[in-house]
């Protein structure tokens, strides 16, 4: 069995342990969703009590819009409203935090600071979950996207598009990446929606029991 099949069916068998109550949906077709940091692995979604998280984006180049379109293009994965967001239209009130620009200098990134190629090379990402010792998510968690060049052309608005909704991705709970091209978690995205096979995993993480919480609400 390859290291692949053999998370599959973890999950799978984790699934099962959690959604007994939901009948046997058949998703076999999915990918490590985990942050796996040597024998530590973390796995986290939101909590019922804290649904919808409340995502705010600052106004510009279009994030609001594209935040929105980011919620949209995840909600058709949760067949039981299992994560649900809106956005708010002041970040004191916010879960997560989309900002235009770049991390701070020397912040932890326990993701990745997205260096996209040629395949969306107009722009750039990164998500930031602050995860303490005591596993939970220091809220608001913050996302910080921005255009390499010309952030107005068709080609960089679509690039933020769909990196936005990559990332959103990230604050839902997929800490890894996909290694199918085909999917928007993908480590170099380059198709706008999520497939198949990434709401397939969303849906799986959500029905795993997570071991990462988030910290109360300030
Ligand atoms: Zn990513």
């Amino acid at each position: 069995m390859s290291a692949r099949a053999t998370v599959t069916a973890t999950a799978l068998a984790l699934m099962a342990a959690a959604c007994a109550d939901i009948g046997s949906p058949s998703r076999q077709d999915i990918y490590e969703w985990r942050s796996i940091q040597g024998s530590d692995t973390l796995s986290f979604h939101w909590p019922q009590s804290f649904l919808p998280v409340r995502i705010w984006a600052e106004d510009q180049y279009s994030l609001p819009a594209f935040a929105d379109s980011s919620i949209a293009a995840w909600k058709p994965a949760f067949l039981y409203h299992e994560w649900d967001a809106v956005r708010v239209a002041d970040s004191a009130d916010a879960d997560v935090i989309v900002r235009y620009g770049s991390p701070p200098a020397g912040d932890d990134i326990l993701l990745e600071r997205l260096a996209l190629d040629a395949r969306a090379a107009e722009c750039e990402a990164a998500t930031l979950p602050h995860i303490d010792a005591g596993r939970e998510v220091h809220l608001p968690m913050h996302v910080y996207i921005r255009a390499r060049f010309a952030p107005e052309l068709p080609a960089t608005q679509a690039c933020l598009a769909l990196t936005l909704t990559h990332e959103i991705g990230h604050t839902l709970g997929i800490f890894q990446h996909s290694p199918h091209p085909e999917d928007i978690m993908n480590g170099n995205p380059a198709v706008p929606h999520p497939s198949e096979r990434d709401r397939n995993t969303a849906e799986v993480l959500y029905h795993t029991p997570a071991n990462v919480s988030p910290a109360p609400r300030p």
